[in-house]
């Protein structure tokens, strides 16, 4: 892939997300209190699409830094550079998908009933909304399973959780409080920076480690 496509794509990826982001949030206002099920369930959508997008986006970024500094994705027994990228490229974003929707887990865990009222109704919010929790869980998977990579793709796909909440109740700093709600504009922006982040981290990572793991650990295995 160019750098004008890999350019031209992580640009386009970020603005498609407004409209999508948008659209889920006036589909939840339609939907109202009407069918608690159905708004959890776009809800969890527009979570799980945007860290999906995230992470491609970092993965772009990976690839356009790599080519700048002349360090190329090395190719591998599977079949050359082009098939690696795609293997990890299903797998990571398979991986952050899933991070991006079981957050909302700690809702039903804090209110201890499996109800759909009691969780969208806690006094409080729920322990993993604390901006300080991505960060402990990217510590534990490297400490669990030594793998960086994996440990950036967990912390900065809940971080982006947290980011899209954040607009409707701005960021938790627990035990100091919460910030005001972030504007559109911010989380775009959080969104574009962290994506340029990553990038950078993943193309300093080596590729190879993607097939070990965390990944064979929880045998994902969609290629
Ligand atoms: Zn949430």
């Amino acid at each position: 892939m160019s750098r004008r496509t890999l350019l031209f794509t992580f640009v386009m990826l970020h603005v498609i997300t407004i409209p999508v982001f948008v659209l889920c949030d006036a589909l939840i206002l339609f939907i109202g209190e009407d069918c608690g099920l159905c708004r959890v369930a776009v809800d969890l959508s527009c979570h799980m699409f945007l860290c999906g997008v995230s992470w491609v986006c970092s993965l772009l970024v990976a690839g356009g830094v790599r080519q700048i500094l002349g360090n190329p994705v090395k190719p591998t027994l599977s079949g050359g550079q082009d098939v690696s990228f795609r293997c990890t490229l299903k797998r990571e974003v398979l991986m952050s998908v899933v991070c991006g929707g079981v957050l909302d887990i700690d809702h039903f865990l804090a209110s201890r009933k499996f109800s759909y009222f009691a969780a969208t109704h806690l006094t409080t919010r729920p322990f993993g909304h604390a901006v300080g929790f991505p960060l402990l869980c990217g510590l534990l998977v490297f400490l669990v399973f030594r793998n960086l990579r994996g440990s950036l793709l967990v912390a900065s796909s809940l971080m982006v959780h947290l980011l899209r909440d954040g607009i409707r109740r701005g960021l938790w700093f627990w035990p100091f409080g919460s910030t005001p709600r972030l504007s559109l504009y911010v989380f775009i922006a959080a969104l574009f920076v962290g994506s340029i982040l990553n990038g950078c981290f993943l193309a300093q990572m080596g590729h190879e480690d993607v097939s070990m793991g965390i990944y064979d650990t929880f045998r994902v295995q969609i290629v």
